[in-house]
């Protein structure tokens, strides 16, 4: 336990675990997790696990969807007290998709430190391997589970050029997979990171129209699903061939040779190209 002074002030760690491999655990994090008065955890028996395995007693409070309201009032008593406190989910960074927020704010508007003790999150880990994320991406979380409801929030996610990145509970992901397609299209491209750092691992890119056949020949598993954003209408209708050849002289010549040797090159419309080009190059 912590000596504290008496008029020392507690601080809330928020500290992210590992989302399946236990080697996936900062030295920091467990530095910390080691040195507290007190651990809040989503699941007092999974993160119970965790500690053993690297050898860890500290006191353990139970801090949950449902009774985070209340509990984050005994946390700010423990800090009011100068103690300090981690906070933890079952996986991944706390706070994300997952209890905390309240906590987080509430302590933060009661005058206490809050610090991040940075780590594994699901949603940038399956990001980091997509090869999407050149154009930015916006983190969708869990959709409603209403197909309905799911549907009407897609609509509006529908004209993004940002990737889109979702999780998906294991009995759900058929449905949301059919919904993208639906209503994204079918062409757009999809990837699936299931099971990641566990023994299971699978990333695997295909059309949302063939996603559907992809997972029924897949166990169960978490997701994180990410899809490429939308397509600018200037891309239209620009044969893929005509785009990759644009893209490999862009950097290399003046924007109109590019696009001067490109239509030659692709027989595409020169026009066409060329506002594609500005648009690539962005404002000046
Ligand atoms: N806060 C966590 C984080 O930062 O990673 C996310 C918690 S959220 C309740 C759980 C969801 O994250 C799962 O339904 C799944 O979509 C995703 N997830 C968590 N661990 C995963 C893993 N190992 N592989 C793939 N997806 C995972």
């Amino acid at each position: 336990m912590n000596m504290t002074s008496p008029d020392a002030k507690g601080t809330l760690y928020v500290v992210a675990t590992p989302i399946g491999n236990l080697r996936d655990i900062t030295l920091r994090a467990l530095d910390i997790l080691k040195s507290v008065d007190v651990v809040a955890a989503e699941d007092t028996r999974t993160t119970s696990g965790l500690l053993k395995h690297y050898g860890i007693s500290v006191r353990l409070v139970s801090l949950h969807q449902h009774n985070e309201r209340e509990k984050s009032e005994a946390v700010l008593a423990y800090l009011g007290d100068g103690k300090q406190v981690a906070l933890v989910s079952d996986a991944g960074t706390p706070a994300i998709s997952d209890p905390g927020s309240h906590l987080v704010a509430s302590a933060r508007n009661a005058g206490f430190d809050v610090l991040p003790i940075p780590g594994p999150s699901a949603a940038i880990t399956a990001l980091s391997a997509s090869g999407m994320s050149e154009n930015g991406f916006l983190f969708c979380g869990f959709l409603p589970a209403k197909s309905a409801a799911r549907k009407k929030a897609l609509e509006s996610l529908k004209i993004l050029p940002q990737a889109l990145v979702f999780f998906e509970a294991p009995h759900r992901i058929m449905d949301l997979a059919g919904d993208l397609s639906d209503i994204l299209g079918a062409e757009r491209t999809v990837v699936f990171a299931r099971e990641l750092t566990k023994l299971y691992e699978t990333i695997h890119a295909c059309r949302l129209g063939e996603a559907g056949q992809w997972l029924s020949s897949q166990q169960r598993g978490e997701f994180v699903v990410i899809v490429e954003g939308a397509h600018s209408v200037k891309q239209e209708g620009i044969s893929e061939e005509a785009k990759r050849v644009l893209e490999i002289l862009l950097p290399d010549l003046p924007l109109a040779q590019a696009v001067k040797l490109a239509a030659r090159i692709s027989g595409e419309n020169r026009n066409s190209l060329y506002e594609l080009a500005l648009e690539w190059r962005g404002p000046p």
